[in-house]
């Protein structure tokens, strides 16, 4: 359903990616995995064109994009398939919990009012946070933060949405509530891509796992096999060192 292709993206003379191919099926949930500074959150970002790529060519369902000739309207259309969960949650910090995940929406796909209204309360309730809606970021955990994040990319009803380290802002006692509502969502079927360093989670939750090193894909597979019987070196040492 997603297929990335050839995408390089340079930061001045830093190549930070260096021409990634990458397929997701629907409904898959994909775990990128990586040293710090391999590039991971630079490729989701370039998912959805929160950085432009130099090069490259994303699909996502019958939506085509060549990075180096499209429109502004292509730019728009593309955003809509994805929805992202960032790390530091970006909630609207004069706005409750309701009126953030309310916000595209209304200002983005809108809806009236009364129906995000609706949708919203019904996310947030999902993510267990039924009895927090009126509250600001600054009234709620990190945690909660997070499952505020969580909500506002469901209420898109995007494609697919992509997780940059959502839990590495979290205090750890903090984790396990959030790990535990992205869970629920895998179950649903909903096709994610997970920037993550809890390998515990990418294990258990992701069909596919994918290591990335130097701006490039340096192996990938089922988890089982890639956590387990690494064959590239440069994975062998990443597992080594952070398990
Ligand atoms: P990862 O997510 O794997 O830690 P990143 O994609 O965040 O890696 O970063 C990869 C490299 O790109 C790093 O060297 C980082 O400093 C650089 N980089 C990321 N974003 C920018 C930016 N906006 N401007 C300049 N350099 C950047």
């Amino acid at each position: 359903m997603i297929a990335l292709s050839g995408i390089k993206k340079s930061f001045g003379k830093n190549e930070v990616l260096s021409g990634i191919d990458l397929k997701v099926n629907r409904g898959e949930v994909v775990a990128i995995l990586g040293p710090s500074g391999s590039g991971k959150t630079t490729l989701l970002r370039c998912i959805n064109y929160l950085e432009k790529p130099d090069s490259g060519v994303i699909s996502i369902g019958d939506f085509k994009l060549n990075c180096r000739q499209h429109g502004k309207k292509d730019v728009h259309a593309l955003r809509q398939k994805s929805a992202m969960v960032f790390q530091q949650y970006n909630l609207f910090r004069h706005k409750t919990a309701l009126e953030n995940v309310m916000e595209g929406l209304v200002v983005v796909r809108k809806v009236s009012k009364a129906e995000a209204r609706e949708r919203s309360i019904a996310l947030l309730e999902k993510v267990g946070l039924g009895a927090k809606l009126n509250a600001y970021p600054s009234e709620l955990s990190g945690g909660q933060q997070q499952r505020v994040g969580i909500a506002r990319a469901l209420a898109l009803n995007p494609e697919v949405i992509l997780f940059d380290e959502p839990t590495s802002a979290l205090d750890p006692e903090l984790v396990g509530e959030v790990l535990s509502v992205i869970r629920q969502i895998a179950e649903e079927g909903i096709t994610m891509i997970i920037v993550t360093h809890e390998m515990g989670f990418a294990q258990e939750v992701a069909n596919h796992v994918v290591f990335m090193d130097g701006g490039v894909i340096v192996e990938e597979g089922e988890p089982k096999q890639l956590f387990r019987y690494p064959k590239e070196e440069r994975t062998q040492q990443f597992l080594k060192r952070i398990t």
